[in-house]
């Protein structure tokens, strides 16, 4: 198979710069875990794809190689169009969807892979937190940071996912094999008495969760959404309506988070062990030459969303700051895992390692699904919407799907759904709602605590219906 790597993950024969200036001159002593992997199974590496720098951003404009730009071309009025390939693993999915490689690696820490893969028409999967080794991964925050994969389609995208799903001695929050197996079992366990080969999906329970489409939501995404919702039920699923309340809170949490994490992982760039170095003149400073070089080396050497992030993070960690945000972000981190296990009929394998576990909901759902985004890609070119909204929120509330799952640490699939031709916005489909502008949208499956194989499952279901 051939495979490309995203820019954050250890390439020895090849640069990892985590398209950041800091890291633009590094070539790592050693392979990461997953490529040794790879390389090992006989799998031919194409090359490092694009990313936000340090894995920061949802768009992939936020890189010193440039933005990437989605390779889809949809028919009708909307071609010709400069879209963002999504981020920060857009390069990964850009590369997929352009038929350079069968599979990518990403990483996503709130919805990198998932995002990238609904605007760019490909699969993406972000696996239970610690089943991927993340030993040589580049740390953005380590309490969420997953390696994942984006392929053609869902059976490339599970045999590159089997092959790197194995416990390594390396990486201490990687999964060990007893905790791998009772999850297998008990995934097996519960997709007994519907995953049958005839595609027939009598028995799976699908919850839909009511806050995953806010007022923000595009109409060219429910349109496709709904048409899915009608064809799963005509195999024979079951379509539960359910409550995640807690998912308002999520994505502040996240960004609370993730930036904290950030901040103290991103330390280790000072210009003295690798990466750039700005040297300081010692007749210009004799007295604080190596605060003066992490100083102009940290400056010169990330760029503006890094920065911002490093600063958040840095006052949430404050004595000040601490209560009201660092530890009030981890408490709703704990409530929106709480959501997802009070949803499933799968019972929790981490259940005695972790202090939030609530016992299945025997009336619960196998898997759920909503859509990956709020909208299509947003476009790149002049008009330059995504450039030009990337001081308001909009830009991290792309997220806001993808992140609850990340909190949780739950195995996410993005899958695309079928999307007819771009066509005036004022049509209408049967449902009352906006025809799509042509351009992809993915559905997003969430599962249980190592459950890679149900959710795949469904997708592959999924698949099938885009395919008949
Ligand atoms: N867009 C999110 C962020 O900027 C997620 C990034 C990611 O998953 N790496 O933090």
């Amino acid at each position: 198979m051939s495979i490309a790597v995203k820019d954050n993950i250890c390439t020895s024969t090849m640069p990892t710069t985590c398209s950041s200036a800091m890291l633009r001159e590094f070539t790592p002593p050693m392979d990461a875990t997953v490529v040794q992997l790879l390389t090992d199974s006989g799998a031919s590496l194409v090359g490092k794809t694009n990313c936000d720098e340090f894995g920061m951003g949802s768009l992939n404009i936020h890189s010193i190689h440039g933005a990437v730009v989605n390779p889809y071309q949809p028919s009708g009025p909307s071609n010709g169009e400069l879209r963002s390939a999504g981020g920060s693993s857009g390069g990964s999915a850009a590369a997929v969807a352009a038929g350079f490689c069968d599979a990518a690696l990403g990483t996503d820490t709130g919805g990198s892979i998932r995002l990238p893969a609904s605007y760019c028409g490909v699969v993406g999967l972000k696996p239970s937190y610690g089943m991927l080794s993340r030993w040589g991964v580049v740390s953005f925050a380590d309490s969420l940071d997953c390696v994942g994969v984006l392929g053609k389609d869902v059976h490339s995208t599970q045999r590159v996912y089997d092959r790197l799903s194995v416990h390594d001695p390396k990486d201490p929050t990687c999964a060990r094999l007893e905790t791998r197996e009772a999850a297998q079992q008990n995934c097996a366990e519960n997709m007994s008495s519907w995953a049958s080969a005839s595609g027939d999906l009598t028995g799976l329970r699908i919850g839909i969760p009511q806050e995953y489409f806010p007022d923000t939501l595009s109409h060219s995404i429910l349109t496709p959404f709904r048409r899915l919702v009608r064809s799963l039920i005509a195999r024979g699923a079951s379509i539960v309506p359910v409550s995640l309340p807690n998912t308002t809170y999520a994505l502040s949490a996240y960004y609370v988070i993730s930036s904290a994490e950030a901040s103290s992982n991103l330390a280790r760039y000072d210009g003295v062990q690798y990466g750039l170095r700005v040297a300081v003149n010692p007749a210009d400073s004799a007295s604080h030459t190596t605060a003066l070089t992490y100083t102009k080396t940290r400056t010169v050497g990330f760029g503006p969303e890094v920065k911002k992030r490093l600063l958040l993070g840095t006052y949430a960690l404050t004595a000040d700051a601490f209560d009201n945000y660092f530890l009030q972000a981890q408490r709703v981190r704990q409530l929106v895992h709480q959501d997802f296990m009070r949803a499933f009929i799968v019972s929790d394998p981490l259940s005695e390692t972790t202090s939030t576990s609530a016992a299945p909901n025997p009336n619960g759902v196998h898997v759920l699904l909503h859509p990956s985004a709020i909208r299509t890609a947003p476009r790149l070119s002049p008009p330059n919407e995504a450039l030009e909204k990337t001081g308001s929120l909009d830009v991290y509330v792309q997220d806001v799907l993808t992140v609850p799952a990340s909190l949780a640490g739950l195995p996410a699939v993005s899958v695309p759904m079928k999307v007819g031709p771009s066509e005036k916005s004022s049509d209408r489909d049967v449902d009352g709602g906006e025809v799509g502008d042509g351009w992809p949208v993915g559905a997003s499956l969430v599962g249980q605590w190592g459950c890679e194989n149900m959710i795949l499952r469904v997708a592959k279901a999924i698949e099938d219906i885009q395919n008949s």
